[in-house]
């Protein structure tokens, strides 16, 4: 037993006791992974649906599991944040992502998932530079997508490195955004050049008026702002559509495809070249 908020003991319920037991499963396992070299890469386009050309490919890490194959990562993402394994993975996913992204057309970005706790590392920009120095990535081919609660912490640190970031020449997207209309406007105090809005978005967009009035809301203030938008999570021709009337031309989502690993690119990449 341990101690509850008001000291009270609480007793951990069988189903807590299994997820603890999980979480230190693959806890253990994941660290071995990284060492065995079971992770692997999946991208996913990012399209111009205008003229039907891929702009990026977002690097989306899965782990091959020798016993029970292709685990996503919403199963093994959040346990390697709680423990910080993230901080190896994130480096090991961004120094891959560079190595790849240099084979493909000049014009395709590639987009890499930051944690917040990356941020709290003193090396992140050594990281960062190392993966584009080594690879020979241009680093405006770089796109670093980080989340609201890195932004919202916005200490000095924070900021210092944001600035580095864009100071390297990469670019920086917010992930997952979600929050709505007011809260846009504090984004020009960063450098980011992107707002990826939440697949929630997409998915109530022909059901819902009031996710249309927030779509239509971001959609001009990120003008305004002279933020570039991506819808996620698109499925359907009538989704696209709906985006198109907001103006919000960069697509993510099953429509185009979904994440691949790199063996499957190529066809991607000739459909929609940009030539
Ligand atoms: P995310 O960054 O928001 O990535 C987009 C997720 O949406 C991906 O899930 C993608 O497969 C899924 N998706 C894209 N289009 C559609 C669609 O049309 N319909 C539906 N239903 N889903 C769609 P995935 O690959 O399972 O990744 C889940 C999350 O795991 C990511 O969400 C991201 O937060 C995290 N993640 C993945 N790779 C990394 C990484 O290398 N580092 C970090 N820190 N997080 C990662
Ligand atoms: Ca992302
Ligand atoms: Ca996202
Ligand atoms: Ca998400």
């Amino acid at each position: 037993a341990k101690l509850g908020a008001r000291g009270t003991a609480v007793r951990y319920s069988p189903k807590m006791q299994d997820a603890l037991l999980e979480k230190r499963a693959i806890e253990e396992e994941l660290r071995e992974a990284l060492v065995k070299d079971e992770l692997a890469l999946f991208y996913q386009p990012i399209v111009d649906s205008r003229r039907g050309a891929i702009v990026a490919m977002e690097a989306l890490v899965r782990w091959r599991h020798p016993e029970r194959g292709i685990i996503s990562p919403g199963v093994f993402i959040p346990v390697a944040e709680q423990t910080g394994l993230i901080v190896e993975i994130g480096a090991w996913v961004l120094r891959r992502a560079c190595e790849d992204a240099v084979a493909w057309p000049r014009h395709v970005r590639v987009a890499v998932n930051l944690a917040p706790k990356q941020f709290h590392q003193a090396d992140l920009i050594d990281t960062i530079a190392t993966a584009l120095d080594d690879s020979g990535l241009d680093p405006d081919r770089l796109e670093l997508e980080i989340t609201e609660s890195t932004l919202i912490s916005n200490t000095d640190d924070i900021q210092a490195k944001l600035a580095k970031i864009d100071a390297l020449g990469a670019r920086l997207s917010l992930d997952d955004f979600e929050t709505g209309y007011s809260s846009l406007s504090y984004l020009n105090r960063f450098p980011v050049k992107k707002v990826k809005i939440d697949q929630a978005f997409s998915r109530q967009a022909i059901e819902s008026p009031k996710t249309q009035a927030i779509i239509s809301a971001i959609s001009a203030l990120a003008k305004d702002l002279n933020l570039d938008l991506v819808a996620e999570g698109v499925e359907t021709q009538a989704q696209l559509g709906f985006m198109a009337s907001k103006n919000i031309f960069l697509i993510q989502g099953y429509l185009y495809s979904k994440p691949r690993p790199i063996e499957e690119l190529a066809p991607l990449l000739e459909c929609w070249s940009d030539a």
